[in-house]
């Protein structure tokens, strides 16, 4: 999923500054998963609006932000109370935000949120980073993405720096080849490791901005 956070209340205040009415679009997927686009989320930030003197219109939640045809199919039933509000404010993603940002030419579109990573949530709305988006999956190989939970993406094992099977660069963490080979143990796949070692990374299929086009 991708994991997003509310911006602090005195950012948002200063983009919305100079408006009065708003209209306010959530979004059903990861959003609402991170407490950051469901109907809980769009009620406190009404209720903020309303405390700082602006008045909202209208609100709805997006089944899915990033799907631009669905979410511009959805929002045409709103036509009026938008067309009443002089900013639109997204609780969603960068992506889903872009969606809205794409379709209101005539008015301002403003992002709630801030888009951290793609994760997993471990517990209720407690959140780990799993995937950089590498363009190349190396999972069958190392288990766990070692591309993520490494800050150097060492790809073949730890680097030197381990000490008592902690991270030199975050002390505070397990090394991610740790992790990675206790995975590997339990699943039986050490040899299979070895006989598979990777050459370097191509990182040119993680430069943005990418697109796919898929076959229909
Ligand atoms: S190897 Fe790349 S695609 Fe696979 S989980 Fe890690 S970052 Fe994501
Ligand atoms: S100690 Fe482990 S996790 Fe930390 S940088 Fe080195 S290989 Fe990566």
């Amino acid at each position: 999923m991708i994991v997003t956070k509310r911006k602090q209340l005195d950012e948002i205040a200063a983009y919305i500054d100079s408006y009065k009415k708003f209209f306010l679009i959530g979004c059903y997927e990861c959003a609402s998963l991170c407490g950051t686009g469901d109907e809980v989320a769009i009620m406190t930030l009404k209720d903020w609006l309303h405390k700082e003197g602006k008045s909202v219109t209208g609100w709805f939640i997006a089944k899915t932000g990033c799907q631009i045809l669905g979410t511009k199919k959805e929002i045409s039933a709103y036509r009026e109370l938008i067309d009443e509000a002089e900013c639109i404010m997204v609780l969603s993603c960068g992506a889903g935000t872009q969606t809205l940002v794409e379709f209101f030419d005539g008015k301002p579109v403003i992002p709630v949120n801030d888009t951290l990573f793609i994760g997993n949530m471990r517990r209720f709305r407690d959140f780990e980073e799993r995937c950089r988006a590498c363009g190349e999956c190396f999972l069958a190989i190392t288990g766990v993405c070692v591309v993520t939970l490494c800050p150097k993406s060492m790809l073949n094992g730890p680097c030197g720096g381990y000490k008592d099977g902690k991270c030199e660069v975050n002390k505070e963490r397990k090394c991610a080849w740790i992790i990675a080979f206790s995975i590997l143990e339990r699943k039986n796949l050490v040899e299979k490791f070895y006989e598979s070692l990777l050459g370097p990374k191509d990182w040119s299929k993680a430069n943005s901005p990418r697109t796919l086009a898929r076959e229909k």
